[in-house]
């Protein structure tokens, strides 16, 4: 496995494997690896025959009372579970490789599905995720593109802007990595402390019991208000929110979405203590 630290070594790289017809996958990372990020690299592997993976905390997506400085940082371990998942070659830039002095330049995607959301919790943040996005497939210019849903809207805002800037790459969403108790893997985690850790599969848990409850024939708002309370009572505080939304577009559902045969998805963010988790799960359209 190779590792490359500038833009140009990138691309020479990358033209080699395209000039021999090779088809590429990327999947971008903020380093701290865990299994969801290994299940990514694994699918890439499968699906493509060369495996480029990135590591980079990108400042522009952190607010300024966010934990860019405490972010995990593990590159070592990262190289070696890259290197054991199969990548070819990883990407890790400094800071100013990404964002050289003079960088003016921004991707924001103006539609109310970047606005909503994360995107109301987070100002800002959806527009780091976009331009740092973009910069990274139009450096690469991969085949594929894997993402997780466990960041499910992050997921469709980056369709939209591939979409929007004719960015020729296939964007894969891949299913979120739970530990047993029902936690979605994040690098955040290993904030909790001993008796938040403890409390945190209430947040999967009550998403899935809104879903079983949907499924059951109860209306959106009730399941959304009973979420916010399932939460709080776990010691979620506080519960930025816990929606009902279309899948396709994260709008509010409407009245006739069961005969319309629209799928739901339910989202939440919260926070336990100092940590803000986030999680979401899907229902089969229409039920
Ligand atoms: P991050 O390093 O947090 O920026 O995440 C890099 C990629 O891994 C993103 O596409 C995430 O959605 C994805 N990811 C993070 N956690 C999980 C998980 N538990 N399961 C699947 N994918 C994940």
């Amino acid at each position: 496995m190779e590792v490359v630290r500038s833009v140009a070594e990138l691309r020479r790289r990358l033209l080699d494997w395209r000039t021999a017809g090779e088809r590429v996958a990327l999947v971008p990372t903020m380093g701290a690896l865990h299994a969801g990020h290994v299940s990514l690299l694994s699918r890439g592997r499968e699906t493509a025959g060369r495996l480029c993976a990135t590591i980079f905390v990108n400042p522009r997506q952190f607010g300024p009372t966010e934990d860019f400085a405490r972010y995990p940082r593990d590159e070592a371990g990262d190289l070696e579970t890259m290197a054991s998942a199969g990548t070819d070659l990883v990407f890790a830039p400094a800071i100013r490789e990404v964002y050289p002095a003079d960088f003016a330049t921004e991707v924001r995607v103006t539609s109310e599905l970047a606005s909503i959301l994360e995107g109301g919790a987070r100002p800002g943040f959806f527009t780091g995720v976009a331009t740092v996005v973009t910069k990274l497939l139009l450096q690469a210019l991969p085949d594929l593109a894997l993402f997780g849903e466990k960041d499910y809207q992050q997921l469709l805002v980056i369709r939209q802007l591939v979409r929007d800037l004719d960015i020729p790459v296939e964007v894969a969403g891949c299913p979120t990595v739970r530990e047993a108790d029902g936690l979605a893997l994040s690098s955040r985690n290993r904030f909790l402390a001993d008796q938040e850790r403890r409390r945190a599969p209430a947040l999967h848990a009550a998403l899935g019991e809104g879903a079983d409850a949907l499924a059951g024939g109860a209306d959106p708002a009730g399941v959304a208000a009973a979420g916010v309370s399932r939460l709080r009572d776990a010691g979620f505080d506080p519960v930025d929110y816990f929606e009902v939304r279309d899948a396709a577009t994260l709008m509010p559902l409407p009245a006739d979405w069961r005969s319309r045969g629209i799928a739901p998805r339910l989202l939440a963010a919260a926070r336990l203590g100092g940590t803000r988790l986030i999680d979401n799960v899907g229902l089969a359209a229409g039920r």
